[in-house]
C-alpha cells in the first residue's frame, strides 16, 4: 500500500493558544483511520489544517508525497482531499438531489456522474426516496447522509469524516458508521475524526489518540481497543 497522506511534525497555533504540537501521522491507500481523543484534544484542528483551512505554524503535510503548502483553496477537492464537516455544512434551500450535484461542480463526466449518483443512493436508500426533498427539512441523520453523499460525488481519493456521529440518535449513528464501512470496502480511504472513540476504533484499520495537541498513541485499531490505558481514558472501561 502506498503512503496517502503524510504529516510530519504538524504544529498548529491560535495566537498564543498551541492546538497542534508537533504531530506525525500518515494514512496509507485503502485505509480507514481513526484520529481519536478528548474535547479540545486538536483533532478538528489537525483536519482543518489538512484542508488548508488553517495554516500550520510548523511542519509538513504531504498527500500523494507532493507538499499541500502552495495549494489554492480551490485545488484541494480536485486533487482528491475532500472533507465532510462538522455540523454537516449542507445547503438547506437545496434539495438533496441538487445538493449531492454540488459535490460534482468540478467535473464534467456527465455519465460517470450519474454513476456515482446511483451509487451514493445505492448506500443511502433514503435520500432516493427524498431525492427532491429540501435539505433543510431532514432529519438530523439523513443530513449527515446528505453531506457524506456529496463528498462522494467529488471522487475522494481521501475522505476525511469531522464527528460523523455528532448529535445523532445510537442508532442513526450505527447506522451512519455501517455505511461508513461499506465505503471503506469500496476502497475509498479515509480520516475518521470521532468522539465516539470506541465505535470509531471497531470500524477502523489503525488509530491515533491526540492529548493535549500531541499523538500519545498510535497502533492497529485492535490494538487500541485492547489497550488498558486507552480503555481507561477513552473508552469508558
Ligand atoms: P472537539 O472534539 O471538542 O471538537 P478537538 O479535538 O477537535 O475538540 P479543536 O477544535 O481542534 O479540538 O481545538 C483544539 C484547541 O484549539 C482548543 O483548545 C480550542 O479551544 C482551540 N481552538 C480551536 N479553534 C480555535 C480558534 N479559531 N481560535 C482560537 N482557538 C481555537
Amino acid at each position: 500500500m502506498s503512503t496517502l497522506l503524510q504529516v510530519k511534525d504538524l504544529k498548529v497555533a491560535y495566537g498564543g493558544i498551541h492546538a497542534v504540537k508537533g504531530i506525525n501521522l500518515e494514512v496509507k491507500e485503502g485505509e480507514l483511520v481513526a484520529l481519536i481523543g478528548a474535547n479540545g484534544a486538536g483533532k478538528t484542528t489537525t483536519l482543518k489544517t489538512l484542508m488548508g483551512m488553517v495554516k500550520p505554524a510548523g511542519g509538513e503535510i504531504l498527500f500523494e508525497g507532493q507538499s499541500t503548502a502552495k495549494l489554492a483553496a480551490h485545488d484541494y477537492v480536485k486533487q482528491g482531499l475532500v472533507m465532510v464537516p462538522e455540523g454537516r455544512g449542507i445547503f438547506s434551500r437545496l434539495t438533496v438531489e441538487e445538493n449531492l450535484l454540488m459535490g460534482a461542480y468540478s467535473r464534467s463526466d456527465k455519465a460517470e456522474i450519474l454513476h456515482d449518483m446511483e451509487r451514493v443512493y445505492h448506500l443511502f436508500p433514503r435520500l432516493k426516496e427524498r431525492y427532491k426533498q429540501l435539505a433543510g427539512t431532514l432529519s438530523g441523520g439523513e443530513q449527515q447522509m446528505v453531506a457524506i453523499g456529496r463528498a462522494m460525488l467529488s471522487r475522494p481519493k481521501l475522505l476525511l469524516l469531522d464527528e460523523p456521529s455528532m448529535g445523532l440518535a445510537p442508532i442513526i449513528v450505527q447506522k451512519i458508521f455501517e455505511i461508513i464501512k461499506m465505503i471503506a470496502a469500496e476502497g475509498v480511504t479515509m480520516l475518521l475524526v470521532e468522539q465516539n472513540a470506541k465505535l470509531a476504533l471497531q470500524t477502523a484499520d489503525r488509530g491515533y489518540v491526540m492529548e493535549s495537541g500531541k499523538v500519545t498513541f498510535s497502533d492497529k485499531a485492535a490494538a487500541l481497543l485492547a489497550n488498558e490505558k486507552v480503555q481507561q481514558a477513552y473508552l469508558g472501561e
